[in-house]
């Protein structure tokens, strides 16, 4: 069989030189393949053709004028304008062109052309600059006036040009992209062929044609995720467990000692993660819980049985100091029982590093914590039973290959405050396992939150000497690190200054921002744990799961900066004690939208509820990026707006991998999923 013409590199197309070539490679296009599914970011509507009368400010659409003057070479500042009349039967327009010296030779008075614009009031005038425009001729009418689309594009590389290459080659290609649909459920679920998906996405006829190609495409790309991440799950589920861990009577002790009692949620996650380790399948589960519900606890249980079953844990943080802090947890924690903790962070004198490798290789250390420099490091496990990532993305295939060198695959355990919605879970963690930790300890206070402007600065500052005095202490996050950046916004050194200078000259304030050096952010971090600092001046790097807890006031700057979510994050920071907690936002954005947000953080301390109100508001680009969870790009579908199509989608891969044999049953569809997605999740989290 020949090679088909999709796997073709597009310098077959004419007019593909070496920098198209490079161009396009820029776009991540390099074959035919690639090109035909580059599908287009927007639309233009040029179907809509307007008598020149009838045009009003604000329209886009297309016009027939015959050019009736032409004035040129009217210089402002350097630039080159014409003014081109066109008329019509009912009236006449002025079109406005920068630079574009060429028309000259276009625009000859009396001949007629198509146009399409966008229509502006410029001085009082009705103009359209720079409109795009063809000759016009009555029987090539309809491929002028048309829907138009328009592509992401890079350097160079204009839209026209993106547009004609896609056009060389989209019918002579499209018989060569195969259907992996199998036609019941096409009709079951009203989804156009392939063929035709691909087609009308790039030149639909009408809306018509283009919505149905759209709903097809964006189908495709949930159900094919999903079913991609069912299978892995499914893989998971039938593969042996090869390191059964019995539930250890140290664990039952170790629980019985704890200074309090765990809540029923954690009791709960526990018994699914022992059990699973225990069970015939290897663990591969998610615990999804909100800040502050507890689930280092739950994490150092699980540590604490796979050490006593002879086997080796890590625990994975994605910052120096979160890791330095739950190695000393860890270590408090364990070490009375003989379990031996190590850290390795990327920042490590070559002769600590090299001890600390030789101890790991031996066996001598039961726990490594550290960040994702252990995964780049050459540390040769002895015998590793489970991974844990904290606060962190999805851990590939891949990856626990390199960890097992020695003794197979480990048991994976994520853990994640980002509380999300259940259909969101399933295409984002589909192929896990997800326990969930939907309630906090007990003697947990909710914070108080309030939202002030800049004019109450002066009593919340007496608000905060009041607390130090009380022993409490301080954190204020400011959306910037430098002055310089953007002035209208506070920003952690400039406050930081004026707090030591002015404010507060009597109490001890301390500066942490991301551009500082770890070793100077963890030493600094310290410092605030032991209560020498009261006030602690940052940028988000204390995000993510930092327990000190005698802090009990959270001021966050400017905190219309910032999504629900961070602040929600942000504001679990307090509140770990029991003392009474205060969440401080400061804005002074006066808008809506601002005022519904800041309601909600006033109204609200579930995180579920945050989440859903944050993405509802923001949509869910902002909300997170797939990237950021490990998941390969959507290129057409979108989670928020597309959700009742990921619904629908989720269904029926559900309902396919039930079936089971989906392999013998839809192989065409089973090698598309395998092609599209599942050899990059099994590549494994992108690093960021
Ligand atoms: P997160 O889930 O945000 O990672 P942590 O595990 O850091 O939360 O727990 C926050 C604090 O709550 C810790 O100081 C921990 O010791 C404490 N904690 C955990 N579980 C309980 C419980 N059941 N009762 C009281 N305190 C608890
Ligand atoms: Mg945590």
């Amino acid at each position: 069989m020949s090679e088909s013409i999709l796997n073709k590199s597009i310098e077959i197309i004419k007019g593909i030189g070496a920098i198209r070539l490079k161009q396009f490679r820029v776009l991540g296009i390099r074959n035919i393949g690639d090109l035909i599914t580059y599908y287009p970011r927007a639309y233009e509507d040029r179907t809509v053709i307007k008598k020149i009368s009838d045009l009003i400010e604000g329209d886009n659409c297309s016009f027939i004028g015959t050019v009736s003057s032409f004035e040129r070479d009217v210089r402002i500042r350097k630039m080159a304008l014409y003014k081109v009349k066109v008329k019509d039967n009912t009236s006449q327009i002025t079109l406005v062109f920068f630079n574009q010296h060429y028309i000259r030779n276009v625009f000859f008075v009396g001949k007629t052309f198509v146009f399409y614009g966008k229509v502006e009031k410029k001085r009082g005038m009705i103009v359209v600059e720079n409109p795009s425009f063809t000759e016009y001729s009555k029987n090539k009418l309809n491929d002028i006036a048309c829907i138009v689309p328009v592509y992401s594009s890079t350097y160079g590389l204009s839209q026209n040009v993106i547009r004609s290459t896609v056009e060389k080659v989209l019918s002579k290609s499209i018989a060569s992209v195969e259907e992996f649909m199998p036609k019941s459920l096409r009709d079951e679920l009203g989804l156009v062929p392939i063929d035709y998906a691909i087609k009308n996405i790039h030149m639909p006829k009408t809306r018509e044609y283009f919505v149905k190609a759209r709903k097809r495409l964006v189908f495709d790309e949930f159900f094919l995720l999903q079913l991609a991440l069912f299978s892995i799950k499914r893989d998971n589920d039938i593969k042996n467990n090869d390191m059964k861990m019995d539930i250890k009577d140290e664990c039952k002790e170790f629980i019985t000692n704890l200074p309090f009692n765990l809540t029923n949620a954690q009791k709960r996650t526990i018994r699914e993660v022992l059990s699973n380790m225990k069970s015939d399948k290897m663990m591969n589960r998610l615990i999804q819980g909100d800040v502050g519900c507890g689930k280092t606890i739950v994490a150092i249980i699980a540590l604490l049985n796979v050490v006593k079953n002879g086997y080796q844990g890590i625990m994975l943080a994605p910052t120096e100091i979160l890791a330095k802090q739950h190695y000393e947890t860890l270590t408090n924690m364990l070490s009375p029982l003989g379990v031996e903790v190590g850290l390795v962070v990327g920042r490590m004198k070559k002769r600590e590093k090299r001890r600390i490798q030789d101890r790991v290789m031996v066996g001598q250390v039961d726990i490594v914590v550290g960040t994702h420099a252990i995964l780049q490091e050459d540390i040769v496990f002895d015998k590793v039973g489970l991974v844990i990532t904290d606060e962190q993305h999805r851990f590939g295939v891949q990856q626990r290959a390199t960890l097992g060198k020695k003794g197979g695959t480990p048991h994976v355990l994520a853990m994640s405050a980002t509380p999300i919605p259940r259909t969101l879970s399933l295409i984002l963690y589909g192929d896990l396992d997800i326990s969930l930790i939907d309630e906090l300890p007990p003697e947990r206070k909710t914070v108080k939150t309030l939202v002030i402007s800049d004019d109450k600065r002066e009593r919340m500052n007496n608000f905060i000497r009041e607390k130090v005095k009380e022993g409490r202490q301080v954190y204020i996050v400011c959306p910037l690190v430098d002055d310089s950046e953007k002035q209208d916004l506070e920003s952690a050194k400039g406050l930081s200054k004026r707090l030591m200078e002015h404010d507060f000259r009597d109490l001890s304030i301390a500066l942490i921002h991301g551009k500082m050096r770890a070793n100077e952010k963890s030493e600094i971090m310290q410092r605030f744990k032991d209560g020498d600092i009261d006030i602690l001046v940052s940028t988000t790097v204390i995000e993510v799961g930092v327990n000190v807890p005698n802090a009990s006031i959270m001021v966050i700057e400017n905190a219309e900066r910032f999504g629900l979510s961070t602040l929600h994050q942000l504001r679990g920071r307090v509140g770990r004690g029991d003392k009474e907690a205060f969440c401080v936002l400061i804005t002074q954005n006066g808008s809506c939208d601002n005022k519904k947000r800041m309601d909600i953080m006033k109204e609200t301390s579930d995180g579920f509820v945050v989440a859903q109100k944050d993405l509802e508001l923001r949509g869910i680009g902002d909300f997170f990026g797939t990237r950021q969870h490990g998941l390969p790009d959507l290129k057409i579908a979108d989670i928020y707006k597309d959700i009742e199509i990921l619904k629908k989608a989720q269904i029926v891969a559900q309902k396919i991998m039930d079936q089971g044999s989906v392999m013998d049953k839809y192989p065409k569809l089973m090698e598309e999923v395998q092609k599209r997605f599942l050899r990059k999740l099994n590549e494994g989290i992108i690093l960021n």
